[in-house]
C-alpha cells in the first residue's frame, strides 16, 4: 500500500457524502474515491492523490456535471476553519443524505427490514443556531494564500478556531454564522482592543500570553454571557479589558478565569464574576434552564425543544409511569416530561451536570424528579430497574459510542414495554438495536437535524417489547 504515482480517472459519479464533507465517488469499475469539493450528483474527472485498497483520495480536475444540490458556501472561512463541512450542498440535499444515512444504518447495521423512518425534522434557522462557541487566542495565525505572499511583516495574533490538523494554528474568524449577535461583535471588539493595547496572545507551546480562550454563550431571549480565560495573571491589563468590555456591553454577564495550567479545561478553575447576573435562562420548549459558564447544555436550543417534543410523543405518558432518563446530562429530557409522568429517575456520570439538573428541577417547580450521579451500566447492574413495571419507560441518550455492552442484557430483561432511544450516532444506535432485537422491536424512528451544514444527525427511536 502507500503512495503510487498520480493517476487521472474520468467520469466519476458522486453518489454520497462523508462526514468530513468529502464526496464519495465511484468510477466505471465501481472503485470508490473520497473526493474534495464534491457533492452527490456531480460527475467529474479526478486526480487520485493517494491510493488505498478500499478507498482512494482524490481531487477534481474537471467537473462535467454539477449536482442540483451544489451551492456556493456562504461563509468566507469555509474549508479552512473546519466547521460547517457540508456548506457546499443545499440544505434540502443535506437533509436527504442524513435521512439516507439513518436508513442505511438501521438496515445494514441494525438488520431491520423496511424500518419505519419518518421524514427528518429540519431546522427553521440554518444559521446562528448555536448557543455556545469556544474561541481561542493564539500567536500562530493560520495564514491564507494572500497573506503568505505578502512581503511585509504580518500580525500573527489571531482569535478564532484551531485549524484542524495543525492544532497550534488559529484561524482568525471575522464572521461566524453559527452564533447570533452580539457574538461576532464581541469577539471582534475584544480582538481589536487587544491589538490596540498590544496585549499578548497565547502561545500553546511556551504556555505564555495573556489572552487564552473566549467562551460566548447566548440565549434565545438575546441575553449573553462572556467568559474570558487568561493565560497570565496581569491585573492591570485584565482590568483595562474588563472595563472596555463592560462599557461597550453593559448588559452582558462577564466572567474571568485565570488558567495557568497547561491544558485548556476550565472545570477545575475559579470563576470571577465581573458584571451581570452570572447565568443565562434558556428555554427548551416549556422548560426554563439555568445555564452557567461551566454548564453542559444542548447547543441548539430551538431544535432541542423540537427534539424533546418527539421524545414526548413517542413516550405516550399517561401520568402513572416512572421514567428512567439514562445518560441524563443536565436532566432536560426528564424534566421536559416530568409533568406527564409519576416520577423521573435520571442517571448521569458528570456530577456538575447532575447539580444543574437539580437546579433546573427547582427552577421549574418540579418535585417528582431525582437525578443520580453514577455510571449507567453500574447502576443497572446494581438493580436500578428492579422495581420497574411494564408501563414504565426507559429513555436512553448515550454518547456517540452508544450503550455499554454490559447494559444490554439488563435492558433485555427489564420487562419495560417501551424504550425511547435517542442517539447522535445512527451507526452505534443501529448496532445496539440489533443487540436488543431479541426482546425489543423497532417501531419507528424520527431523525432530527440539530446541526445544519455538518454531518451530525440525531435519531429518536421507539422500541416495543416483543
Ligand atoms: N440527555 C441529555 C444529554 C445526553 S449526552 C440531553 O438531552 O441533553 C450523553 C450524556 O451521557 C453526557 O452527559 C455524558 O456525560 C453522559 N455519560 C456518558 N457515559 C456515561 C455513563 N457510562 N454513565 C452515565 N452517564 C454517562
Amino acid at each position: 500500500m502507500g503512495k503510487t504515482k498520480l493517476i487521472n480517472v474520468p467520469s466519476v459519479q458522486i453518489v454520497d457524502i462523508g462526514d468530513q464533507g468529502m464526496g464519495i465517488g465511484k468510477d466505471a469499475e465501481g472503485k470508490v474515491y473520497l473526493i474534495l469539493d464534491a457533492v452527490p450528483g456531480d460527475i467529474m474527472d479526478i486526480e487520485v492523490k493517494m491510493r488505498r485498497s478500499r478507498v482512494s483520495y482524490a481531487r477534481p480536475i474537471l467537473r462535467t456535471k454539477d449536482s442540483t444540490w451544489r451551492q456556493d458556501p456562504f461563509c468566507q472561512h469555509f474549508g479552512v476553519c473546519g466547521g460547517c463541512k457540508w456548506q457546499h450542498m443545499a440544505y434540502q440535499g443535506q437533509l436527504e443524505y442524513k435521512q439516507k444515512n439513518v436508513f442505511d444504518a438501521l438496515t445494514r447495521i441494525g438488520g431491520i427490514v423496511q424500518p419505519v423512518i419518518r421524514p427528518i425534522q429540519g431546522v427553521t434557522e440554518d444559521r446562528y443556531y448555536r448557543n455556545k462557541l469556544d474561541f481561542s487566542f493564539g500567536n500562530r495565525k493560520w495564514l491564507d494564500s494572500s497573506e503568505l505572499d505578502q512581503t511585509e511583516e504580518i500580525n500573527k495574533n489571531a482569535l478564532g478556531f484551531h485549524r484542524p490538523g495543525s492544532f497550534e494554528k488559529i484561524v482568525d474568524i471575522q464572521h461566524c454564522y453559527l452564533q447570533a449577535d452580539p457574538s461576532n461583535a464581541i469577539r471582534n471588539f475584544i480582538r481589536s482592543y487587544a491589538f490596540d493595547q498590544h496585549f499578548t496572545f497565547y502561545d500553546v507551546k511556551l504556555h505564555t500570553g495573556l489572552l487564552r480562550n473566549l467562551i460566548i454563550r447566548t440565549a434565545l431571549d438575546g441575553s449573553t454571557m462572556v467568559t474570558i480565560v487568561f493565560g497570565e495573571d496581569l491585573p492591570d491589563q485584565i482590568l483595562m479589558l474588563n472595563h472596555a468590555i463592560t462599557k461597550a456591553y453593559p448588559s452582558i454577564t462577564l466572567y474571568n478565569i485565570i488558567n495557568l495550567k497547561h491544558n485548556d479545561t476550565i472545570f477545575d478553575q475559579a470563576l470571577h464574576l465581573i458584571q451581570g447576573a452570572g447565568y443565562l435562562i434558556e428555554t427548551l420548549g416549556h422548560l426554563k434552564c439555568k445555564v452557567g459558564p461551566k454548564s453542559f447544555f444542548q447547543t441548539n436550543s430551538l431544535q432541542a425543544g423540537r427534539l424533546y417534543r418527539f421524545i414526548e410523543e413517542f413516550a405516550e405518558l399517561q401520568g402513572h409511569e416512572t421514567v428512567f432518563d439514562l445518560y441524563s446530562g443536565t436532566g432536560t429530557i426528564g424534566l421536559f416530561l416530568a409533568h406527564k409522568a409519576k416520577s423521573i429517575i435520571g442517571v448521569e456520570e458528570v456530577r456538575e451536570a447532575v447539580e444543574d439538573a437539580n437546579i433546573n428541577a427547582s427552577l421549574n417547580l418540579i418535585s417528582n424528579a431525582v437525578f443520580h450521579t453514577g455510571d449507567v451500566k453500574k447502576m443497572l447492574q446494581e438493580g436500578l430497574l428492579s422495581d420497574a413495571g411494564p408501563d414504565d419507560l426507559i429513555i436512553l441518550d448515550p454518547p456517540r459510542a452508544g450503550l455499554h455492552q454490559d447494559a444490554i442484557p439488563i435492558l433485555l430483561t427489564s420487562g419495560v414495554r417501551r424504550i425511547v432511544y435517542v442517539s447522535c450516532n445512527p451507526a452505534t444506535q443501529a448496532r445496539d438495536l440489533k443487540l436488543l432485537s431479541s426482546a425489543y422491536r423497532h417501531v419507528m424512528s424520527q431523525p432530527v437535524d440539530m446541526f445544519p451544514h455538518t454531518a451530525h444527525i440525531e435519531n429518536v427511536t421507539l422500541l416495543h417489547l416483543i
